[in-house]
């Protein structure tokens, strides 16, 4: 895809310095961003989150960019959207993950809710994946273009909680991967390197090199 953008900035639809970061790394070395820069919505302005009430990662993802570009006038956004989902619970939390037990981002209401969901599920029936979608959209005089990167992280659901590092279902994910390994125990740079969201980039740096 070329480039089409009038300005050479990126914003990048999410309040989580970490992912900006993230987003930055991976995204810059693709050809087709090179000279772009990054810049985080929250330091363009103060906006309102915009309600994500898509039926699956990519639409939320996409209603967060595309009311990036409507407040601040930019031709190219970036925005994610990730959340786990859980086989014997036919894909739930999904698209709930953070205010699943209720309140938005209470990661400790939404393991305990998880633990009690999967009581009584038997171990092969544990199956889970993280999943995240990374859209980039670009608009100019003719149009809009969306290009669209998924990305899984395979495991299951453990008993008990353990591990300290990461964010929300972490300490309850463990991984296929690595085998007796909780998300939460990886160190950052293991997670970003295995993450869905990493797979979710790495799927968009390809697309955006066709
Ligand atoms: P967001 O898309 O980063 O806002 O994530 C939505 C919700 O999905 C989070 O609040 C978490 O509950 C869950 N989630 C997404 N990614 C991860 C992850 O890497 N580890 C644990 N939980 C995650």
């Amino acid at each position: 895809m070329e480039n089409k953008g009038k300005q050479n900035i990126v914003v990048v639809a999410t309040g989580n310095a970490h992912k900006l970061v993230e987003i930055e790394a991976i995204l810059s070395g693709a050809p087709a961003m090179a000279g772009m820069q990054f810049v985080a919505l929250g330091d363009l302005g103060d906006f309102e989150d915009p309600v994500e009430d898509g039926d699956t990662f990519a639409e939320n993802a996409l209603i967060k960019a595309r009311a990036a570009l409507d407040e601040t006038g930019l031709s190219m956004a970036v925005a994610d959207d990730s959340g786990l989902m859980v086989d014997a619970l036919d894909g739930a939390p999904g698209v709930f993950s953070a205010r699943w037990a209720g309140e938005h981002g209470n990661d400790d209401a939404n393991n305990q809710k998880l633990l009690r969901e999967m009581e009584g599920v038997p171990e092969d029936e544990r199956t889970a994946r993280f999943h995240s979608s990374v859209v980039l959209v670009t608009r100019d005089e003719d149009g809009e273009e969306v290009l669209v990167g998924e990305g899984d992280c395979e495991g299951s659901i453990a008993h008990d909680l353990r591990g300290t590092n990461g964010f929300g279902y972490d300490p309850l994910f463990e991984l296929l991967d690595i085998l007796g390994k909780r998300m939460a125990e990886l160190a950052p740079e293991e997670k970003n390197a295995i993450s869905h969201r990493r797979r979710a980039l790495d799927d968009l740096v390809e697309r955006l090199a066709k």
